[in-house]
């Protein structure tokens, strides 16, 4: 087995999005796809009370997607045009296929200590599935595997550890989406198919990740809080805790790249500039929620 090393390290971006929401952001749509068959990362961490009360993310549509939310401290409320309402707590994840397309609010709260930290990742849809119906799988945090295995511990959201299966299924990018922990001096060893797509979202501690010990080429330490982007040179991943004995925690995020032109166009990532505009002509005259 050869380790993928590091292609290149993105240090997130602050952006507002919303009715105002900070976020940290690794990735954006764009025409150029360059994460296929990942589209966006984001990271809510507002984490200080003087920036007041939340005004998160009022109405607005998604065509062409699916959205992943995952949240460690705090919820989400949301509820959409086809009558779905619910709360996303601590722990727990929303994997929202919109296809044809869904109108909802994602209004963030925060948690009792008054944190709100947690996760939004957009997988493309193929355009086979695009127009598809609109679909939720909604995990419980108590419903997520959690592995422990050589002083890691994994929660699996969506793929399979060690013989375990995450709950998030059917998903057309094959997507592997786990919470990996690294308790200090531990090491973690995930095979990853050639070709999938790898990222590595850091967000506590640091760690080294990949590389091939022989050579040192491709070796690097990944500290918090940033995103690796691994390279389809080899066929696993290999991660470290740092030498300083701190831990490492990360989201890892494998996927089957479609390979497909795309138009990106604010909540809407479709094939075509007429399918764009088709959907922006639904909006106007109503027709954008199909039954
Ligand atoms: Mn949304």
């Amino acid at each position: 087995m050869t380790n993928r090393t590091i292609s290149h390290i993105i240090e997130p971006q602050l952006v507002i999005e919303g009715a105002g929401v900070l976020l940290r952001r690794s990735v954006a749509p764009r025409a150029s796809n360059e994460y296929d068959p990942f589209l966006l990362f984001d990271h809510f961490a507002f984490n200080n009370p003087l920036e007041g009360p939340i005004r998160g993310f009022p109405t607005h549509p998604h065509r062409g997607i699916e959205t992943v939310t995952y949240m460690l401290e705090g919820s989400v409320n949301h509820r959409d045009s086809l009558g779905n309402a619910g709360k996303i707590g601590s722990g727990d994840v929303q994997w929202m296929t919109s296809g044809r397309g869904i109108l909802h609010e994602e209004m963030p709260r925060r948690g009792e200590n008054g944190n709100i930290y947690g996760f939004q990742l957009w997988v493309n849809l193929p355009a086979a599935q695009k127009m598809g119906q609109p679909r939720y799988q909604e995990v419980s945090a108590g419903e997520i595997p959690v592995v422990e295995k050589d002083g890691a511990t994994v929660r699996l959201v969506a793929g399979e550890y060690n013989g375990t299966h995450g709950p998030v299924t059917e998903i057309a990018a094959s997507p592997l989406y786990m919470d990996v922990k690294l308790a200090p001096a531990a090491k973690f060893i995930y095979p990853i198919p050639s070709g999938h797509t790898v990222l590595a979202y850091v967000f506590e501690g640091a760690g080294e990740f990949s590389g091939d010990p022989s050579t040192g080429s491709g070796q690097g330490l990944v500290e918090s809080v940033s995103m690796a982007v691994f390279k389809d040179d080899g066929d696993q991943i290999e991660v470290k805790s740092d030498a300083a004995g701190r831990g490492v925690q990360f989201m890892l995020i494998a996927g089957a790249p479609f390979k497909e032109v795309i138009v990106p166009y604010g909540p809407f990532v479709m094939n075509t500039v007429e399918e764009i505009q088709q959907t922006i002509q639904e909006l106007r005259n109503g027709t954008f929620i199909k039954q």
